[in-house]
């Protein structure tokens, strides 16, 4: 199929991890490079909706305190974690430290940032607590980041 996802056996995969979703080279020469970074075993947890919202803002937010490359960070439909789009060649490794920081960060935060009216679609549906609690849970499991498969 297109998407590289769908070419993923999600009962492979043992959450939290972090791994490369796609990594495109554009015609200039430059590369994209496109995470996945997951929170939840997929069809057997997920997320909150508002801590989903609430991460998508934090991480969001923060990442690009310890990155410049962050182009965008994504929920994933299924509520099971997020896609963090990178400009240039990114290594779920080498990345882990701004992860790592962004969820510190986000842990450490007394809000959400941007959680209203003005600056969201849906700014009551928000929660700062259920977003540090899973940034808290996530990071716990910092050591298994790297390994995305039981085997
Ligand atoms: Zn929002």
């Amino acid at each position: 199929m297109n998407v590289e996802s769908f070419n993923l056996d999600h009962r492979t995969v043992v959450a939290p991890y972090v791994r490369i979703a796609d990594r495109k080279e554009l015609p200039g020469g430059d590369v994209l490079t496109k995470l996945d970074v997951r929170f939840t075993q997929p069809n057997v947890a997920h997320l909150a909706s508002e801590a989903v919202h609430s991460l998508e803002h934090m991480m969001a937010e923060h990442m690009r305190n310890h990155s410049n490359d962050v182009l965008d960070v994504s929920p994933m439909g299924c509520r099971t974690g997020f896609y963090v789009l990178l400009v240039g060649d990114h290594t779920p490794e080498a990345f882990a430290p701004v992860l790592e920081a962004t969820m510190r960060d986000l842990i450490a935060a007394d809000d959400v940032p941007a959680a209203n009216e003005i600056q969201c679609g849906w700014g009551a549906h928000h929660t700062l607590e259920g977003a540090q609690t899973a940034a808290q849970e996530f990071l716990d499991q910092r050591d298994s980041w790297g390994q995305v498969t039981a085997s």
